[in-house]
């Protein structure tokens, strides 16, 4: 091997080796997924291309190269706690792949892998080794094809040609679904590698368990369906999807014993040496921390980027957890202040140049990773401290298990994730029950209003549609890339219907309240996207009366399809009718004032609350826009005010909007937002606003204004929390805005002319209003008293004789306990000895209240023993002193009954 070749230039070097053979380079697309809620994240290179093998999705390109950015935290293929601990194993990595849409195949692919491995990177070809899919069930062929391309590589030993079954060389993306063979190329790094050499029974081999083979690429041949367990049927367009480990790769090329010996990871490690002050042979003591460290300091600088701050729930939670977990390591490196902000700029230095993402956010990378570890240390000693306890009694009881609730109980009040109870709890040779852990945390979650955190994905007949169309571009009555979509502008002449489907099936007419879809070979019905909502309207017959089709939603089944939901509510339109597809254009104006307003406040909460306020989701309406953004606390007025008022000043300025198509790359490269969880093509739709100045740049693919004055009035109706660290604001636009604020001041001029007021003096006016309110009450509470007290003033003499002591039975209407009490006392002043049991009903419901006095507590009367019994009667309970106590109840018809009972208690218990 030569001069050890940078990681950059590795990576460039394998985009620049496909492109030369005719591939596209495609960017990495987010780590959040776009259009998939069934992945946390972005885990391997073909998550951005499942929806083409699919067949839901269609590329300008067929040959594809792409670096992309991937995060595994726990699953089938990484174990966190494995991180750090050994060579191989990380959060964050990158996949290299080349990709073959129904283009290339076996041939070319094998061809190619071993012409970069031995010509471009030259690795020696004694030390590579391949793979072929041999089914150990002998019921799917033997990959003979590529075995055969195999033997055929110039200088490639026949001997290293071995077969392997499903679990090694057959890939499926689901239980159904498109599938194949797969080869594996591997590479022998020699017996010096093998970490199993004092094993006697040992032997090294591929597919082995120890470090001496490394697998490095895997081509993937989708050439299967699989409709069920035993069916696979031939797919008619042949697939290539291959993914190479960037990291392994990476250290073989510089021949390095591991991945953190790379260049990819050794100045990040430099960088925390820096910190810690430590040797290199204090380093190489304290290996796990470093490497923790670089780990999820790489991971969580990418996931800023990409828009995960840390939070509470689903990937929020994954990015806390990975910056409080650096955060721990750290402190066994002494490292108690925040310090992963430090490491994430040698990222951002490092990885930025291919990665810009990180240079235009280095800002928000930076802020986030230092606030959540300030947050973190305010509570983590306490949490330490009662973890240690927790570890401690366990032991003590001879358990080996930590309860998943008090697990949660850590992350709830002290910050604790899951992940650090885990590495703590075992560093002491214990575990943690993670079941009850994610039990506790997912009832806190209900609990607390949050609602279900991913939703399912809808399953669409894709097949009947993918027909369809086929059957309809082979009549030449479908253009060749589908249905032709023209959001921007408006198509005002007659088309011929090409299809209507009801219940899933294609059918030649539809009769009145019949729910259709509709195929046309082209739509400016604007199809639900970003966040803004589907086109509704309606499709007419061409003379406008022969039949109506009202439109209220669209729909993509399929690559290249379109198609009109609606309802027949005249006539009975049919294939091959001509029809014309009008807009309901008042509402699609309403939606295009709102999306400009999104852009437009986007800008203002940036410019208010700082760039980390970024776009969490969207959603533009017709009659409203909701928009979500990254924000660790609610808005003050005074912000929310000036929010509105910057999107205001951007409306009355009337700034032109200019929308360009250019490359992903470039717009990207120009400072144009993207937004993650978005999926975009490589062509991208930029709209900008503002002349000379640059007030909003974005990727949009949605419908606007053309001038920011034609937004009318911008009004903020409501701002709140939705999640952890995420705000949402809610506001109205145009005709809606005009109306709201016409309706605000309907009410206010009601009111003045109500309270014959000005505007201006209103406020003061409710201020005296409520203030001789509060006045008039409490004058009426003396009132009541005084009644209360005067009628009982009467009532006082009316003693009866039992045994030979009064006792007093009153019910004092329109008392409460205050009063009761107030009244037990005089009672007390009055008689030296004697009984009182006072009632009245509050809301409804009785309330009771026992004297006693204190010389016939010898004679075994008790306040407390009364009252009890008395409610008994009205369905309630009580207690208190012997000589005082009170009771509630529930039944207020019952009281006089109740009052009877004095006599009887009397009777009983007196001695
Ligand atoms: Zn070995
Ligand atoms: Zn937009």
């Amino acid at each position: 091997m030569q001069e050890k070749p940078t990681g950059a230039e590795i990576r460039q070097e394998f985009i620049d080796f496909f492109v030369e053979h005719g591939h596209t380079f495609v960017p990495s697309s987010s780590l959040v997924p776009g259009g998939d809620s069934t992945l946390l994240f972005t885990n391997a290179g073909m998550v951005q291309f499942k929806d083409v093998f699919l067949g839901t999705d269609q590329r300008p390109y067929s040959r594809a190269v792409n670096a992309q950015k991937c995060l595994r935290v726990s699953g089938k293929h990484n174990d966190l706690d494995q991180v750090g601990r050994d060579n191989t194993h990380h959060t964050f990595f990158e996949m290299l792949g080349n990709w073959s849409f129904g283009d290339y195949y076996k041939k070319e692919a094998i061809t190619w892998a071993w012409q970069l491995l031995t010509e471009v990177w030259n690795l020696p070809k004694d030390r590579l080794w391949a793979t072929y899919f041999k089914d150990e069930l002998d019921e799917i062929p033997e990959d003979r094809q590529a075995a055969e391309i195999w033997l055929d590589q110039p200088g490639f030993d026949p001997d290293h040609l071995l077969p392997f079954g499903r679990k090694e060389n057959f890939w499926e993306m689901a239980d159904t679904g498109p599938c194949g063979p797969d080869t594996e190329i591997h590479f022998d790094r020699g017996p010096e590698y093998c970490d199993k050499s004092d094993d006697p029974d040992h032997v090294c081999h591929v597919n082995g368990d120890c470090e001496r083979f490394l697998e490095i690429w895997n081509n993937v041949f989708i050439q299967y369906n699989r409709l069920s367990e035993s069916e696979l049927v031939a797919l008619e367009k042949t697939h290539v999807d291959t993914g190479m480990g960037f990291e392994r790769i990476v250290s073989i090329l510089q021949d390095t014993p591991s991945n953190y010996k790379t260049d990819l990871f050794i100045p990040l490690i430099k960088r925390v040496q820096e910190l810690t002050g430590h040797s290199d042979e204090e380093r190489e003591d304290n290996l796990t921390p470093y490497r923790v460290i670089a780990d999820h300091a790489r991971a969580t600088a990418f996931l800023i980027a990409d828009g995960v701050v840390p939070g509470n729930i689903g990937r929020n939670y994954i990015c806390r957890m990975l910056v409080r977990r650096a955060a721990r390591f750290g402190m066994k490196l002494d490292l108690h202040e925040p310090f992963m902000a430090k490491v994430a700029q040698v990222v951002i230095d490092d990885y930025g140049d291919f990665y810009s993402e990180l240079k235009r956010n280095k800002k928000a990378i930076l802020e986030s990773l230092t606030r959540e570890e300030e947050q973190f240390q305010k509570t983590v000693r306490a949490g330490l401290e009662q973890l240690d306890e927790l570890l401690s009694e366990i032991k003590e009881k001879g358990d080996k298990v930590l309860d998943g609730g008090d697990a949660f109980e850590l992350y709830a009040t002290h910050g604790l994730p899951l992940e650090i109870t885990q590495d703590i709890a075992e560093e002491q040779g214990l575990k943690v029950d993670a079941n009850g852990f994610s039990k506790a945390m997912e009832a806190h979650r209900l609990a607390s209003g949050a609602g279900q955190e991913f939703g399912e994905m809808g399953a669409e007949d894709v097949e009947i549609y993918t027909k369809l169309t086929r059957e309809l571009q082979d009549s030449g009555k479908l253009d060749q890339t589908g249905v032709t979509y023209t959001p921007y502008q408006a198509i005002k002449d007659p088309v011929e219907i090409l299809s209507l489907i009801k219940n899933g099936e294609p059918t030649g007419f539809a009769e009145p309240d019949d729910t259709v879809e509709v195929l046309l070979p082209k739509t400016w019905f604007y199809v639900e996207s970003g966040g803004q909502v589907s086109d509704t309207g309606q499709i007419v017959s061409a003379n406008g009366k022969d039949w109506i089709i009202r439109v209220t939603g669209m729909r993509k089944p399929a690559a290249g399809v379109i198609v009109h939901v609606g309802k027949v509510v005249k006539g009975t339109p049919t294939v091959g009718d001509l029809a014309l597809a009008q807009v309901d254009e008042d509402r699609r104006t309403q939606i295009m004032r709102n999306h400009t307003a999104t852009h437009l406040l986007h800008t203002a909460l940036h410019k208010v609350l700082g760039e980390h306020a970024r776009q969490a989701g969207s959603l533009v309406a017709p009659d409203r826009l909701r928009f979500d953004f990254n924000h660790p606390e609610p808005m003050t007025r005074e912000e929310i005010l000036a929010v509105e008022a910057e999107v205001n000043h951007a409306i009355l300025a009337n700034y032109p909007l200019h929308i360009e198509e250019k490359p992903l790359q470039s717009a990207i490269d120009e400072g144009a937002m993207a937004l993650f969880g978005e999926k975009y093509e490589a062509e991208v739709r930029t709209i900008s606003i503002g002349d000379e100045e640059r007030l909003s740049y974005e990727l949009c693919g949605g419908t606007h204004v053309d001038e920011t004055g034609d937004i009318g009035l911008f009004l903020i109706t409501y701002e709140g929390s939705i999640a952890s660290g995420v705000r949402r604001i809610e506001a109205v636009t145009g005709w809606r805005a005009y109306q709201l604020a016409r309706e605000r001041m309907n009410i206010l001029d009601e009111i003045n002319h109500f309270l014959g007021t000005a505007p201006v003096e209103t406020v003061q006016k409710i201020k005296n209003l409520e203030d001789s309110r509060h006045a008039a009450e409490k004058e009426i509470e003396k009132l009541r008293t005084q009644l209360v007290t005067s009628a009982f003033d009467e009532q006082l003499d009316d003693t009866e004789d039992i045994e030979g002591i009064p006792v007093l039975k009153a019910i004092l209407p329109d008392a409460d306990m205050d009063v009761l009490r107030e009244m037990a006392d005089k009672f007390r002043q009055k008689y030296d000895t004697g009984v009182a049991l006072l009632a009245s009903q509050q809301d409804e419901k009785p309330i009771l209240i026992a004297v006693v006095t204190e010389d016939l507590i010898n004679r075994g009367l008790h306040a407390g023993r009364l009252v009890q019994q008395v409610a008994g009667i009205v369905g309630g309970g009580g207690g208190g002193r012997p000589t005082l106590a009170q009771a509630g109840g529930k039944d207020a018809s019952k009281l006089s009954e109740a009052l009877d009972q004095v006599a009887v208690y009397i009777r009983e218990n007196l001695k």
